[in-house]
């Protein structure tokens, strides 16, 4: 018998048992219904992928399941929330079984590993769009917000930068080094959520790096209405990115390549010592790459010379 869209409901997303008390009503009725503690606040984000837009049409379904809550679940880590429950909105031209087997199976890997509850969605039929909203829980007053970094705090990333861009650049042909790790972090990046959750603590503003490093670190400084400079020897690169640096020259391309998901964030210098001690005995892998300056833009200190940046990279009409 073909499948309809309640039976595509019933047969891949709602079988799942919910794994968190805040979760009161799940699928199945108008509303899903959340309990959300007196001393917590609500933290909310939705993201879309658009087929030829945000992935290859022939790309692998798990991944796409996979990556589509990641992306989500990024953003919660970037305001320092702990994810509780998603929902999803599936168009698609047709009832693909495998496909969505295969789609289903990449979601519920990385939702079972921080028990967020799927809790409700659509499905309709139209050319292939994913929509996840993601429900997070964050102390009052501790979200981490873009707009509260302030002159002399030092920036932070995790992780390290490029290694998705880098991926990305080998499915278009770019092949003349090892890109195992970069093809692995383009197509299952790690949302940041329990460093996120650690640094609310410490931390004075932070984003996750979506769209390349450049252009969200900018929206932090544009939203705090400061400067940075960042310092080029310590920017972390995998030595796949760094193979790939030395045969291109392209050193633009960590800084300003998207899909990362990394947490870039400000810290007090009165913070300093307590943040990297705590970060270095969880076992977290985060540098210290530049510093927030009272005069606006984004700068780098290339080997002792100072360039001015925009979200692009070097900045070639700088007044
Ligand atoms: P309504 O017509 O009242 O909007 P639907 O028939 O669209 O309800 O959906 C029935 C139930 O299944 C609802 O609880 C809805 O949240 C859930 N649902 C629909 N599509 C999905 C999906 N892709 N993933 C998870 N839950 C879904
Ligand atoms: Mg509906």
């Amino acid at each position: 018998m073909a499948l309809t869209e309640f039976s595509v409901i019933k047969q891949y997303f709602s079988k799942r048992r919910s794994s968190n008390p805040e979760t009161k009503l799940g699928i199945g009725d108008d509303c899903a219904l959340l309990n959300i503690p007196d001393d917590h606040e609500l933290v909310v984000t939705t993201d879309t992928m658009v087929e030829a837009v945000h992935f290859f049409s022939n790309g692998d379904a798990e991944s796409l399941g996979y990556k589509l809550l990641a992306v989500n679940l990024s953003d919660l880590a970037s305001m320092g929330a702990r994810p509780i429950a998603v929902t999803l909105a599936l168009t698609m031209p047709k009832i693909n079984p495998e496909w969505l087997t295969d789609f289903a199976s990449g979601f519920f890997q990385l939702a079972e590993r921080y028990s967020v509850d799927l809790i409700g969605g659509d499905t309709t039929s139209g050319p292939l769009t994913l929509t996840v909203q993601a429900l997070g829980l964050v102390p009052r007053g501790m979200a981490l917000c873009r707009s509260t970094a302030k002159p002399g705090h030092l920036i932070y990333l995790t992780g390290n930068l490029g290694s998705a861009g880098l991926g990305l650049k080998a499915l278009q042909g770019y092949q003349k080094t090892q890109v195992t790790e970069a093809l692995l972090k383009l197509h299952r990046p790690e949302p940041r959520i329990e460093i996120g959750l650690v640094i609310q603590n410490y931390a004075s503003a932070c984003i996750d790096v979506s769209d390349g490093l450049l252009a969200d670190l900018g929206h932090i400084l544009e939203s705090s209405q400061v400067g940075a400079c960042l310092d080029w020897k310590k920017i972390p690169l995998s030595k796949e990115v760094r193979a790939y640096i030395e045969q291109t020259g392209d050193w633009n391309m960590p800084l300003t390549a998207g899909d990362d998901y990394e947490l870039c964030f400000s810290v007090e210098p009165e913070q300093q010592q307590a943040l990297e001690s705590t970060l270095y005995g969880l076992g977290f892998d985060f540098s210290h790459i530049g510093n927030i300056e009272v005069e606006p833009g984004l700068r780098l200190n290339k080997a002792g010379i100072v360039t001015h940046l925009n979200s692009k990279g070097f900045e070639h009409f700088s007044e």
